[in-house]
């Protein structure tokens, strides 16, 4: 039988752990995975573009576990009361193909950016790091606010929305957070100057630019979430000429990061070799460095091993006759021979 984990299962998992250690235990074992990283079989997502959005299929794969995410990203959704990102993924085993699980991701998603995201500013960021600006204050905001908390130390967050309900939102969402104080200001430049660590989250299908050189001091980490799609960017391309670029898979962020503005020659670093130690991140306390983040296949390969670890301990989740269980392997047409299911259900249980 395979296993499915909705979103209130992952709900009840979140709160079974706590917020903090949910994200704490993903982050470590994204490291984990991070570090094992030649061991996976990796390609590109593939995109599907339209007009208002994408669809994304993101497969990864070691020896034992395949994983797929479905995801979109539309930035017109919250208009019509969906959500900008929606995702649910599965898992296999390698060995013979069988889906052993099949998850909400939406959520999750969340959860793994953010993870993401704080691996990587453990490593490039300067460790002193207490302000960060935060540009968007959307679904993904307080995610990344609490994970930049517990395992950066940040203590200040200064935010700045296009959208003020947005903001108020977020502090509203974290006012249980004491020792984080969220500062709502006026501009983006506002939230970034004088930061240690800016995040941009925003969501428009556009090359935008809401980070320009003159707003980012010196020896800032840039965590650059939001432009992650052809056509679709957040920093000034002099500011990535400025600053010691870090990339998640080279050949998909070349397609859909940031880093798209740049020259396909433009030198980039992968963030698995530095959370690996074998290469060092930030070359000097002054050096500005930015995290070209667009969201790979294997973050989720994490994310859904790591959801599958937390049911099993917590007895979360239910199992589903997603594949038929047949007497006879060969004989698939006892299933239609047999249409009320009675015999298969019976088997099933
Ligand atoms: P969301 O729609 O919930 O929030 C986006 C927010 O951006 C909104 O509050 C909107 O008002 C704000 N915004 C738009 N333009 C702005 C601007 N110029 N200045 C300030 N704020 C602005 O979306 P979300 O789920 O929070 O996702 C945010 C972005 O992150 C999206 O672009 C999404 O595709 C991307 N994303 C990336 C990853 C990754 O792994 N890199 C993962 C998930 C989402």
């Amino acid at each position: 039988m395979t296993q499915f984990i909705d979103v209130p299962a992952v709900c009840r998992l979140v709160d079974h752990v706590g917020v903090a250690e949910f994200i704490r235990g993903l982050t470590s074992a994204m490291e984990i995975d991070f570090r094992r990283w030649e061991e996976f079989d990796k390609c590109p997502r593939v995109a599907s573009h339209s007009e208002l959005g994408v669809i994304e299929l993101m497969p990864a794969a070691d020896t034992e576990h395949y994983a797929f995410k479905y995801v979109n990203g539309h930035p017109a959704n919250t208009a019509k009361g969906l959500s900008t990102v929606m995702a649910f993924g599965a898992l296999a085993d390698v060995e013979t193909g069988y889906p052993t699980l099949i998850a909400e991701l939406t959520l999750t998603t969340a959860f793994r950016t953010a993870a993401t995201s704080a691996m990587a500013a453990k490593a490039l960021a300067r460790p002193e790091s207490k302000v960060m600006g935060m540009i968007a204050c959307g679904s993904q905001s307080e995610f990344q606010a609490i994970a930049f908390h517990t395992l950066l130390g940040i203590e200040t967050i200064r935010a700045f929305d296009i959208d003020a309900d947005a903001m108020k939102k977020l502090k509203r969402n974290l006012k249980s957070y004491d020792k984080l104080e969220i500062e709502l200001v006026d501009s983006a430049a506002e939230a970034a100057i004088d930061a240690d660590i800016v995040t941009t989250c925003t969501a428009d299908k556009a090359w935008a630019t809401i980070l320009t050189p003159e707003m980012v001091s010196p020896g800032t980490h840039i965590n650059g979430v939001g432009g992650d799609c052809p056509g679709k960017t957040e920093l000034h391309v002099d500011l990535l000429r400025k600053a010691k670029i870090f990339v998640e898979y080279e050949p998909q962020s070349r397609i859909e990061g940031d880093i798209q503005q740049l020259p396909a020659d433009h030198p980039v670093h992968d963030l698995w070799r530095v959370v690996s130690d074998l290469e060092i991140g930030r070359d000097n306390a002054e050096q500005i460095t930015v995290f070209d983040s667009v969201g790979f296949a294997l973050e989720d390969f994490t994310a859904l091993r790591y959801l599958q670890q937390l049911a099993e301990q917590f007895d979360e989740g239910e199992e589903i006759a997603l594949i038929p269980e047949l007497s006879d392997p060969k004989d698939l047409f006892e299933l239609v021979l047999d249409p009320s299911g009675i015999a298969h259900s019976r088997k099933a249980a």
